[in-house]
């Protein structure tokens, strides 16, 4: 089985994912999110690298359309604290970077700062997950990833670079991060330090997540299970709040970034009017910067030729 796969989440009509390459180092993620949704499938509560990696890799590259962005990584984080002494994603980096594809890094760790002399020369953006400013909700939520203050330390750093990025507040979740003016000041944060685009969603349960979050937030039980239950709705097995609190959730993160002209769209939840979606891309794939064209990898490779004459 290929490590570098076409992004195909079970042909989910609410994904609006461009079409994009996925690669993920690692299987499983020792970061813990209590809302991680890949552990309904992915059981592993420790990120261990993906056997054979490297030379699977080589394999894959050999098939792959260069014309497609690759995102690093959708089902674990790139940068786990295993990263600092394994060196894996960086050795991922060393191999796809100087081909002159083009990689979004999807994070919510600070040790990709490492790797900013890679980073910092090739095709690259980030998008960086922060869904709070609470650094005493965010230990509960995520207790393994670094703090949000952290996070934000090192995107700085990113502007310093000049490298885009992009923001996830993703997940929001009733009654611990949907505070709007929280939100709203969450927005404005990352904006003044340079984030360009902003990709946002409820939370939805799933049999597991929702078992985590009840354990760690019990006295809120009661009023997730008749948000979720009676009011909300099942859809491809998550279950959905209603779409008006939806909306309403969300409100206060669009229409911030609206109003601070980034660009901005909602993550799997139906909503793809401008009120609710206003970019080229949901992921904020948009923004990595073309600053080498691709090489041809192989022979093998779907043809450069082809693809310089797709119109
Ligand atoms: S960082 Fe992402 S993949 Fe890792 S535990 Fe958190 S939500 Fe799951």
């Amino acid at each position: 089985m290929g490590v570098l796969t076409l992004f195909d989440p079970w042909k989910n009509p609410l994904c609006t994912c461009p079409r994009k390459y996925t690669l993920n180092p690692y299987t499983g993620c020792s970061h813990r999110c209590l809302y991680c949704y890949a552990t309904a499938y992915i059981r592993s509560d420790r990120s261990k690298p993906k056997q054979d990696l490297i030379s699977r890799l080589r394999s894959d590259l050999k098939r792959i359309d260069p014309r497609y962005p690759i995102d690093m990584s959708l089902s674990s984080d790139p940068y786990p604290p295993e990263e600092r002494v394994l060196g894996l994603t960086r050795r991922v980096l060393e191999i796809l970077l100087p081909l002159g594809l083009r990689v979004q890094i999807t994070t919510k760790s600070d040790i990709y700062l490492r790797d900013i002399d890679l980073i910092s020369k090739h095709n690259v953006a980030v998008s960086a997950t922060i869904t709070t400013l609470d650094s005493s909700l965010a230990r509960k939520l995520e207790p393994h990833a670094p703090s949000p203050q952290s996070r934000l330390k090192t995107l700085e750093k990113l502007s310093e670079y000049n490298v885009p990025f992009s923001v996830r507040i993703d997940p929001i979740i009733p009654f611990l991060n949907d505070d709007a003016n929280e939100l709203r000041e969450l927005v404005r944060t990352v904006a003044s330090i340079g984030a360009k685009h902003i990709v946002t969603s409820t939370y939805k349960a799933k049999p597991d997540n929702f078992k985590r979050m009840i354990d760690a937030f019990p006295e809120l039980e009661e009023r997730w299970m008749k948000l979720y239950f009676p009011k909300g709705k099942i859809k491809r097995s998550y279950a959905y709040l209603s779409t008006e609190i939806r909306k309403k959730i969300l409100w206060p993160v669009v229409d911030e970034a609206k109003k601070l002209g980034l660009t901005y769209a909602t993550c799997r939840e139906n909503l793809v009017t401008p009120e609710y979606f206003y970019a080229p891309s949901c992921d904020g794939t948009h923004l990595i910067p073309i600053r080498s064209e691709p090489k041809s990898i192989s022979s093998q490779i779907k043809s450069l030729t082809e693809f310089l004459t797709v119109k």
